[in-house]
């Protein structure tokens, strides 16, 4: 009897296609295992098998497959499962799924550009003829297609050798260009060789008597070899000398000084031996810690609250050490990779080399290796930490699941499908294995607080800090009257500059947070007013003064600074508000003595970009550092004593109905960052608005009062978690057409839902790449199915497209976070 597979394309397919296999296949196949096989004219997919059976489709006849890839399934039926509740869901296709669930390398197909890898030496002996043969094309061409390879090798399938290459990592796939490894390196100093005799070095300082500085610099480093043997620092030299990068820069650029780079590697892990001491828990935690195990008796997913600094972590390894002794794999969730820098390093103490790591700035070799130890189950992914992606990874006994930082957005994928949010995604796994689920945050989500309430949730909490050191003291300072009185300096309250002054003279450091990159997010003539704007979007240009550009931030284009107006030539430029770049100036004027450093999107490039930032502030090397919103998600510094938030008020003016709960959660975390161990934090919040609501529960530490209030709130207007919604964005370069299809898209809604439809509407930026874009909002209440729901908004959007005039119009679902 002829067989066939269903199997899952990795493209937008509503539905599994059919292929016929051989009966020799068929004996050979299991769900979740791979193939090559062709689709359309002339391309070759990686796909899924899905199941076998003995029904041909009737629509068409079916193909037969190229090759099976690998001997053992990738993908396990708990993962497929999942995959068709996220599908389902969040209203995307298995395919969307299936594309963005694995490394890329499962999934070369006839489109991918293939390249050689330079980075590693290739034993061209241990090449097979026909991977020499495109190793050497390689020497020739800089990348190739598969159909390319397929010629040089004479051969259809070409996916396995390539399978093959990438194992033995002679090929790189395009779309990791922009991630190779970066190792870190450290900036040293010496005296140029023409310098170095006694004499030579008379000269230098003589002709260097005008330059104080410099030969001070000189002077410096003379010191500093004479005390020490190893290699001298830039870092070091320039604090050993008080000089400034711009001193020593200049000296290199004489010749003068010679700068050298050695690699280090900041990751070494102590060879995987772990087994420190877990830590004594301390009554609170301990406490904490038999409210969840309880909870999970009774299998609910469980929310720990806990504020900042009151050593969840430590309850968390104490869970993960009872799970891995059971044998079961533990996954912890964060939501921001720079977290995972300092965490990777504090539970490989515990559970050393059986830590792993995975997230999306992982090289696909990387990703493919962890993918591949935790598909074995081995031991090295007993603990698997990472971003959102790490879901995806396939557990076969997921015992835990934490999800630490529960409340953030960043959870949320917005692009592109599945647009899933990771912490419910995330519970629904731990459903399907069983695995206990533990939320953990200072600040949790009004919707998982609810579920608390509602009792769906277990619930533990702590609510002091470890070792009794108090929450940090939160000053509202009121630059509306400080502007008034003629009191700034620059975009710094006196009380700020107060205590800046403190807390460097104590010797402690210094958090300050603004919530926007670049220098100025609005440059605008003061003249005629014009402010320049991105030719593709709706949004005015960034200014980034490092590099004298005007930046898009949605779209990346940037061009540089013209020195007068484009629209009138007149050269009376002004900026309007203020990004991290701005305070990282003023900072360094204000306190030139002062070492600043800034964490945010742009310093962050590269897979150690946020390594560097944070080891040089833990370290000590810097005293303040600057940052976005990047900053305040759970890390951990020893030194930190006071947090100035440089103006709150453009968080609370969010037009967002989660807007408020937001800026609770954000300014608590960055709070929490002050004062972690001994004495207590300060924080300062400046804003003209000091009197509101959310400002005075974040500074009295009131989450219970702000929750009632928001709660309410949404209540009244009908919002999460009271009720469900879905946004439809619609999507189209023209303008009327997009108006119109938006109209036709809300009316057909409005006949089926009524009321319960909004827009369309534009969003505040309204048109991005090109592209206008129009938001529809569907509120869904308790009692409606939402199922129902969705296969009737499916219906509106089948007839939508099936009006030739509409075809180009994208429709894209956010599903509960929108
Ligand atoms: P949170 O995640 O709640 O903000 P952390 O887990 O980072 O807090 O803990 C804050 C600090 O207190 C950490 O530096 C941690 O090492 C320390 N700490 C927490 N619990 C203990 C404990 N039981 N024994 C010793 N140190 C602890
Ligand atoms: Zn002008
Ligand atoms: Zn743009």
């Amino acid at each position: 009897m002829q067989q066939f597979i269903d199997v899952v394309l990795p493209i937008p397919l509503e539905k599994l296609f059919t292929y016929a296999i051989s009966q020799e296949e068929a004996e050979f196949l299991r769900p979740g295992m791979r193939v090559a096989v062709p689709f359309g004219k002339s391309k070759i997919y990686t796909a899924l098998v899905h199941h076998l059976h003995a029904s041909p489709p009737l629509a068409y006849d079916p193909k037969e497959i190229h090759q099976i890839l690998g001997e053992q399934p990738l993908v396990n039926s708990i993962q497929l499962q999942h995959w068709h509740w996220i599908a389902k869901y969040y209203m995307c296709t298995l395919g969307e799924v299936f594309r963005s669930a694995v490394p890329s390398a499962f999934l070369l197909e006839s489109e991918t550009l293939i390249l050689k890898n330079d980075r590693v030496a290739v034993d061209e002996m241990n090449l097979k003829d026909d991977e020499f043969l495109i190793y050497e094309a390689l020497q020739h061409q800089s990348s190739l297609k598969v159909h390319e390879v397929s010629a040089i090798v004479e051969r259809k399938n070409v996916l396995p050798i390539l399978n093959r290459l990438i194992e033995k990592n002679v090929i790189l796939l395009k779309e990791e260009l922009y991630e190779q490894y970066k190792p870190k390196l450290v900036r040293f100093v010496k005296l140029a060789d023409a310098h170095t005799s006694e004499k030579d070095l008379e000269n230098l300082l003589q002709s260097l008597t005008r330059a104080p500085k410099q030969s001070q610099v000189i002077l410096s480093l003379f010191q500093l070899n004479a005390s020490q043997e190893k290699p001298i620092k830039v870092t070091e030299l320039e604090r050993a000398s008080g000089g400034s990068k711009a001193v020593i820069k200049s000296l290199v650029d004489k010749g003068v000084l010679e700068e050298y780079f050695i690699r280090t590697d900041r990751v070494t892990y102590d060879d995987g031996q772990g087994g420190h001491e877990v830590k004594t828990l301390n009554p609170y935690q301990e406490e904490a810690l038999t409210a969840i195990k309880n909870s999970f008796e009774s299998e609910k997913v469980t929310l720990l609250r806990g504020v900042t600094s009151s050593g969840k972590t430590e309850v968390y390894v104490k869970l993960i050490e009872q799970c891995i002794s059971r044998g079961k794999q533990a996954l912890y969730l964060l939501p921001e990779i720079a977290l995972t820098t300092q965490l990777i390093g504090r539970l490989q103490e515990y559970f050393g080399a059986k830590v792993s790591v995975y997230h999306s700035k992982y090289s696909i070799q990387e990703r493919v290796e962890v993918w591949n130890n935790v598909l074995e189950n081995k031991q090295k992914a007993q603990v698997v930490i990472g971003a959102r992606s790490a879901l995806f990874l396939p557990f076969l006994h997921l015992g835990l699941i934490i999800i630490d930082e529960e409340h953030e957005g960043s959870f949320k994928q917005f692009d592109p499908a599945p647009r899933y949010h990771a912490r419910d995604a995330a519970i629904v796994l731990g459903n399907l294995h069983k695995a206990n689920v533990l939320l953990g945050s200072a600040t949790p989500s009004i919707e998982s607080f609810y579920n608390v309430a509602k009792g769906k949730y277990g619930y533990a909490e702590i609510t002091r800090r470890y070792g009794d050191v108090v929450m940090p003291d939160i000053e509202l300072v009121d630059i509306k009257e400080q502007t008034r009185k003629k009191r700034m300096k620059g975009h710094f309250s006196e009380r700020l500059m107060e205590e800046i002054t403190t807390t460097l003279e104590e010797g402690l450091q210094v958090i300050l947070f603004q919530n926007r990159r670049g220098y100025a997010p609005i440059v605008e003539c003061t003249t005629c007013g014009h402010s320049p704007q991105c030719p593709n979007c709706d949004v005015s240009l960034t200014y980034h003064q490092y590099r004298k550009q005007l930046r898009c931030h949605y779209c990346g284009y940037h061009m540089a600074l013209q020195e007068s107006c484009q629209a009138c030539g007149s050269p009376t430029l002004d900026t309007k508000g203020f990004g991290t770049e701005q305070v990282e100036q003023e900072i360094g004027q204000l306190f030139p003595d002062a070492k600043v450093g800034r964490m945010d999107l742009d310093t962050t490039r590269g897979k150690h970009g946020y390594e560097k930032i944070i080891t040089a502030f833990e370290q000590q090397e810097l005293d303040i550092l600057v940052g976005t919103q990047m900053l305040t998600k759970g890390l951990d510094f020893r030194n930190v004593n006071l947090v100035g938030i440089m103006n709150a008020d453009s968080l609370l003016n969010f037009p967002d109905y989660r807007a408020h709960e937001r800026a609770f959660q954000l300014l608590t975390q960055v709070a929490g960052r002050a004062g972690r161990t001994k004495k207590r934090g300060k924080v300062i919040i400046q804003s003209y608005n000091p009197y509101h609501q959310i400002l005075k529960q974040v500074s009295t530490h009131s989450y219970d009062e702000m929750f009632k209030e928001q709660l309410y709130e949404r209540e009244q207007y009908k919002y999460p978690p009271i009720n469900k919604i879905i946004k439809i964005t619609l999507k189209h370069k023209e303008y009327n057409k997009l108006n119109e299809a938006a109209e036709w898209f809300s009316k057909s809604l409005r006949n089926v839902f009524g009321g319960s439809v909004l827009g369309p509407e534009y969003p505040p930026v309204a048109r991005i790449r090109n592209q206008y874009l129009k938001n529809i909002i569907v509120k869904i209440n308790q009692d409606q199915s939402l199922p129902k729901t969705k296969n009737s908004i499916r219906r509106i959007e089948k007839s939508f497209k099936s009006i030739s005039f509409y075809r180009s119009v994208r429709v894209i679902y956010n599903v509960d976070h929108i």
